[in-house]
């Protein structure tokens, strides 16, 4: 594998082979100076024009547009008065490994940019240094809740996105040709992940898309997202689902802080805060009650039993104010407003719960109800039938009480940086956006 640029402090005085984009050309009376670019840095390459064994060298970059890649064998020398790193490449052999058209914009400076030229473009948008760093933010999120979950043996699964059912809620799912037959795109893994809980699989995670035929634009959906979803069996109840969380959502941010606070702070101005164990939990009908006398906000009547996006602001005004923390747990959901699964107790109280950060959801999360008959029960109430029988069946034959939550995974790393979900996802899918 070729050397990254962030490596390259161990070849200074080396013969060493690098490659790159060309980021910039600097051709100055005696010198040719070009900027060498990878994902982890820039390293500046001389080029000395007095030199007659230069010639065919400097020939060779005056043909070469910015952003093409390039092969370079060189002389890898120290010299404190270079920028990058204090280093520069001599280079004895440049080979163009792929030449650069004009480019569409300058994605150094997306100012003024339109967020459609820049989505028809995206490869081209990901270039710029702060979109790759969300890249890499992401990246080490993720691997440290694995990490975490790895260590507590949990095991990663992979579950079918085509189902044969449109059986979550019906009114925001994609339907397929599959054949002769319908199928549809999986809203959540949450079926397949309790079936593992029937299998006897004990502990399980899965980070995989997610499709929602939602027709809508916020900043915050998309059509198709990442889910950071697990489940696991022999809970006592949903307070031991939360904790799992708080635990992985620690582990992840102390990660996260140690290896990009710095750099998240300087590029999007947001202070990365890991946050202490418990965080705070408020039951539906007393954060009504402390928005409408702290905000003057009261739930429209279509939202009551559930949260909007205004409340969840205001949630996240109320944590700060009230436990000084960024996140807050709400419980008590009405149960008509929740999936069928979601467990209740024997005065109908959900076991379930949301979590708000910094004025988003982020996730759901439930002990679910295990017993065959209560699902039974609930699914009819909730005018489910043939749809569920399937997963009904996974009840059937014994199934440990079990738990679990989903993150959305663009959230996390949107409210990480203080971008929109369009600006977060590798490639946006949204209503109007399926290309590229
Ligand atoms: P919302 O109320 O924000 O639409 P939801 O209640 O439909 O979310 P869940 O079905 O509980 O969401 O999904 C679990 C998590 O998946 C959410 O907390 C969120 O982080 C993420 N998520 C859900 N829908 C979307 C979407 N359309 N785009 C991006 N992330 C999503």
């Amino acid at each position: 594998m070729k050397i990254l640029v962030d490596e390259l402090k161990d070849y200074v005085g080396k013969e060493i082979t690098f490659s790159g984009f060309v980021d910039a050309i600097r051709d100055k009376k005696w010198v040719m100076f070009v900027i060498l670019r990878d994902n982890t840095g820039k390293l500046q390459m001389t080029i000395e024009k007095s030199e007659e064994k230069n010639q065919e060298l400097l020939e060779i970059m005056a043909n070469t547009t910015v952003e093409s890649t390039v092969k370079v064998t060189g002389l890898l020398q120290e010299n404190e008065a270079v920028k990058l790193g204090g280093m520069e490449l001599i280079p004895s052999k440049i080979e163009i490994t792929s030449k650069a058209e004009p480019l569409p914009f300058d994605f150094n400076n997306l100012d003024g940019v339109n967020i459609d030229t820049r989505m028809d473009f995206r490869w081209l948008d990901l270039r710029n240094e702060k979109n790759m760093l969300v890249r890499q933010i992401e990246s080490c999120f993720i691997e440290a809740m694995r990490d975490f979950l790895y260590k507590n043996r949990f095991t990663e699964i992979h579950t079918p996105k085509l189902i044969g059912a449109a059986s979550e809620s019906g009114s925001s799912v994609f339907k397929v040709k599959y054949f002769d037959r319908d199928a549809f795109l999986a809203q959540s893994p949450q079926f397949y992940k309790q079936m593992a809980m029937a299998a006897g699989m004990n502990r399980i995670f899965e980070v995989a898309p997610c499709f929602r035929a939602e027709n809508s634009n916020t900043n915050r959906h998309a059509t198709e997202f990442t889910s950071f979803d697990l489940e696991f069996s022999y809970i006592d109840s949903y307070e031991d689902v939360m904790s799992l969380e708080e635990d992985l959502l620690i582990a992840g941010l102390t990660k996260v802080k140690e290896e990009y606070g710095e750099r998240i702070k300087e590029v999007f101005g947001n202070e990365v805060i890991v946050p202490k164990k418990p965080f705070p939990r408020m039951r539906l009908q007393d954060l009504y009650q402390e928005l409408h006398d702290r905000y003057g906000f009261d739930i429209p009547k279509e939202d009551i039993g559930d949260m909007n996006a205004e409340a969840e602001k205001l949630t996240f005004k109320l944590a700060q104010e009230k436990f000084d923390s960024e996140f807050m747990f709400v419980v008590d959901y009405a149960a008509t407003k929740r999936p069928f699964y979601h467990m209740r107790d024997e005065n109908g109280k959900l076991q379930g719960y949301d979590l708000i950060w910094r004025g988003t959801e982020i996730t759901s999360g439930a002990q679910r109800e295990h017993r065959y008959d209560e699902l039974v029960k609930n699914a009819k109430e909730k005018g489910l039938g043939k749809d569920v029988e399937f997963y009904l069946q996974f009840f059937k034959y014994g199934c440990p009480p079990h738990g679990g939550f989903a993150i959305g995974v663009d959230r996390l790393t949107m409210l990480l940086t203080g971008l929109t979900i369009k600006e977060t996802q590798f490639l946006f899918r949204g209503p109007n956006r399926l290309e590229p």
